[in-house]
């Protein structure tokens, strides 16, 4: 099973997603499933830089010299690369083996960031999935959703200096598309309010996980 967490900035996805996979590890039901041979094991990953090759395309995204700013197409065109490679070297060989494997964004991702943030053709950014994942496509994605301004303000330091120089309107524009990805897409994508404590968000998503694939 392919598990995606998706958000924005200080969604806290990636908290998320580092606390359903110490639990899954825990879960009985999964060690029974695996013992009987159903599950082949579990793993967490990223996009970008879900592998050697994705973690340099992270960096150039990421750490590039603001004075060299990247232009939105080759940004976009980076993020696909990064996830073919994906796609080919981990998320496949992994799902095949029968892993269930919890993804730091995905798709949606590129549809919110590059397509409603950067407004980019979408048309265009749904053929480049296409192109980069084969038609892969997640079982469940869970969209940790919180306004942009709350996102924001719960940045460290570190990071808001990355995106300091993109706007608050940006991040809404991102949200924004999130919200619409959601609704198109009710069966794949489940909305979880991410404005809640921690603590709260990953009982939610445990549940979640119970019912609809441990089951
Ligand atoms: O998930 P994480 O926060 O590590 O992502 C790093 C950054 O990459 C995000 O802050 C976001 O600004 C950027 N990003 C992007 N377009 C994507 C995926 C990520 O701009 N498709």
């Amino acid at each position: 099973k392919l598990i995606v967490f998706e958000g924005g900035e200080g969604s806290g996805k990636s908290t998320q997603l580092q606390r359903l996979y110490t639990w899954l590890r825990e879960s009985p039901q999964l060690k029974q499933l695996q013992a009987s041979g159903r599950v082949g094991g579990l793993m967490a990953t990223r996009e970008p830089g879900g592998t050697a090759l994705g973690s340099q395309l992270r960096q150039l995204l990421l750490d590039h010299d603001s004075t060299a700013p990247i232009d939105s197409r080759t940004e976009l065109l980076l993020y696909a690369a990064d996830r073919a490679q994906h796609v080919a070297e981990t998320l496949r060989p992994a799902l095949e083996k029968g892993f269930w494997v919890l993804c730091d964004r995905y798709t949606d991702s590129t549809l919110a960031y590059q397509g409603y943030g950067r407004q980019l053709d979408r048309e265009l950014i749904r053929e480049l999935n296409q192109v980069a994942t084969g038609g892969l496509e997640s079982d469940l994605t869970l969209w940790l959703k919180v306004d942009a301004e709350t996102g924001l303000s719960r940045l460290q330091q570190r990071q808001a200096d990355r995106i300091e120089q993109s706007s608050l309107a940006f991040h809404q524009r991102v949200q924004a598309g999130f919200e619409v990805l959601a609704l198109a897409h009710p069966q794949r994508i489940v909305t979880v309010d991410g404005s809640r404590s921690e603590a709260a968000v990953a009982v939610q998503i445990q549940s979640l996980i119970e019912t609809q694939l441990l089951q």
